[in-house]
């Protein structure tokens, strides 16, 4: 092992294939010809260049998604064409599973162990999707008197996705696989950090059979690629994950422009609250994998963990030794817990934010140091002595850093879990029924978990109430919904005097 906990023998590095824009079926340089450099996360080294699309790109690549809806075949196939297709998909991504699991790895650094889940879940969800493709209709309203209507359910149109770094190809594919399912084309860009499996996957899906400018990938960075992409005037709608400060600067561009819908699935501060009647072990494995798994660059991640009074002693021991036990190191390497956060300004602003915990008075039960002198590795760190008000309680850190709070009864423990400006999850652990049915109820969140955590699955739908975000959820029938609209059409009968 190296100081940075990269061991040189498992240090692996995927051939890189796609490096350029994807626009109309083929990979092609950006029009600037600039390029912009994509990081491994375990050294700080540069993995490759990308070509970087900025506004120029954009509006090519709007163009070609605007003539494939406008003209092109895919809007109007059967849904069980687009479905077939779509099921092609799946199977070239599991196929390509090891490859591609590899790139996330190595740009995200998400332990290889899950992107080996990460691959089938994502093949899923297009599955999910190919499968509600054919049942997209709308109803009859009026079959007797002057008029016959009925309602028409049709693609929304030319859509923008922005996704951020953290699981890549899953936000890839929860943005992508209800929106084609629909009839849409679209421009997708991913983040900056994470450009590769997007790429990957765009190659794979002309393999399976989507018609060129059906699906077309941008890399580049947020204030010009995804700005161009926010304020397009040929966009008809705009899905974004990441920040409450670029969900708010995306919704300002769509309605400065030209009113696009807009999707906003934003950060959390979500809380796990667990009873006294818990399983000891068990609940400290789920607060454990719901604080630190993917090193915390998870949105849902069960940040604040409330203990009832009566375990809180033996839970708050129990976290430590498994904080402490935990391996963080090459997330090549099967025995690793932990890999590096995804970017170095990531890793800066958790170090910060537990130099703040540390300031505003919080003891530091493990951890709160990055590992090494290369990478962007950081211990798995727990506070305790929190107050409700300190910023690592209120913010977002989207790091490993779990703050550690004692509550006595249920009403403080609702009271003290909605007290965020953030609504997108929560977890609840006890055997009691009526406790977990009081705060399935009294949590006001977008997802609750109970006697499980994190689980996140095509049908299941995910998305933020309060500042988590708004305009439908994500995942579901409901997220196919977000790219259709809905059109009345209305006919005067044979007796009508029209
Ligand atoms: P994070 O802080 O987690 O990186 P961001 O919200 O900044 O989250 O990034 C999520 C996605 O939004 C990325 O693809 C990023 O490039 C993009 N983005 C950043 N700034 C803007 C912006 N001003 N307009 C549109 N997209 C942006």
């Amino acid at each position: 092992m190296v100081d940075n906990g990269v061991s040189d023998s498992l240090f692996k590095m995927p051939t890189i294939k796609f490096t350029k824009l994807f626009i109309n079926g083929q990979f092609v340089d950006s029009i600037s010809g600039k390029t912009f450099e994509t990081i491994d996360p375990r050294t700080g080294e540069v993995i490759v260049k990308i070509s970087e699309g900025t506004k120029e790109d954009i509006d090519a690549a709007v163009a070609v998604a605007r003539e494939a809806f406008d003209t092109g075949p895919w809007p109007r196939m059967t849904g069980v064409e687009r479905a077939k297709i779509m099921v092609k998909w799946a199977e070239l991504i599991e196929e390509n599973g090891e490859e591609l699991a590899a790139l996330d790895t190595i740009e995200a650094g998400l332990l290889y162990q899950f992107t080996k889940f990460e691959i089938p879940a994502a093949a899923d969800m297009l599955r999910y999707y190919a499968g509600a493709a054919d049942k997209i209709h709308g109803k009859v309203l009026k079959s007797s008197g002057q008029f016959h209507a009925y309602t028409l359910m049709e693609p929304i149109g030319v859509v923008g996705h922005i996704i951020p770094w953290n699981v890549p190809l899953m936000m890839f594919f929860t943005k992508v696989a209800p929106s084609i399912a629909a009839g849409c084309t679209m421009v997708l860009k991913p983040a900056e950090q994470t450009p590769l499996s997007a790429l990957f996957v765009a190659h794979l899906a002309k393999l399976a059979g989507v018609p060129d400018g059906v699906l077309n990938v941008v890399p580049g960075f947020g204030p010009t690629a995804g700005a161009a992409i926010s304020s397009h005037m040929e966009i008809e709608k705009v899905s974004f994950t990441g920040s409450v400060e670029t969900g708010r600067e995306v919704m300002h561009a769509a309605a400065s422009s030209n009113l696009k819908t807009v999707s906003l699935e934003l950060g959390g501060k979500s809380p796990l609250i667990i009873f006294d009647d818990a399983d000891l072990d068990k609940a400290a494995d789920l607060a454990f994998f719901g604080m630190f798994f993917n090193k915390g660059e998870i949105c849902a991640a069960g940040s604040r963990v409330y203990v009832q009074e009566g375990i809180y002693d033996e839970l708050e021991k129990k976290l430590v030794e498994k904080a402490k036990a935990c391996v963080v190191g090459d997330p090549f390497d099967p025995k690793t817990n932990q890999g590096p956060q995804a970017d170095k300004n990531q890793f800066d602003k958790i170090l910060s934010y537990i130099e703040h915990g540390k300031k505003e008075g919080a003891t530091l039960l493990t951890g709160g140091k990055s590992i090494g002198t290369k990478g962007y590795f950081i211990e798995p760190t727990i506070f305790s002595h929190v107050k409700e008000e300190m910023r690592i309680t209120q913010d977002e850190i989207f790091g490993p850093v779990m703050t550690l709070m004692k509550f006595k009864t249920i009403e403080e423990g609702i009271k003290r879990a909605n007290n965020t400006r953030y609504g997108l999850a929560a977890g609840i652990v006890t055997k009691n029924i009526d406790t977990a049915n009081t705060m399935s109820r009294s949590i006001r969140a977008g997802i609750v978990w109970i006697n499980c955590y994190s689980i996140l699955e095509s049908d299941i739908p995910f998305g933020g109430y309060k500042m988590s975000g708004f305009g439908g959820k994500d995942l579901g029938l409901n997220a196919l919904h977000k790219y259709l609209q809905l059109k009345s059409v209305v006919t005067p009968i044979y007796n009508s005097p029209w």
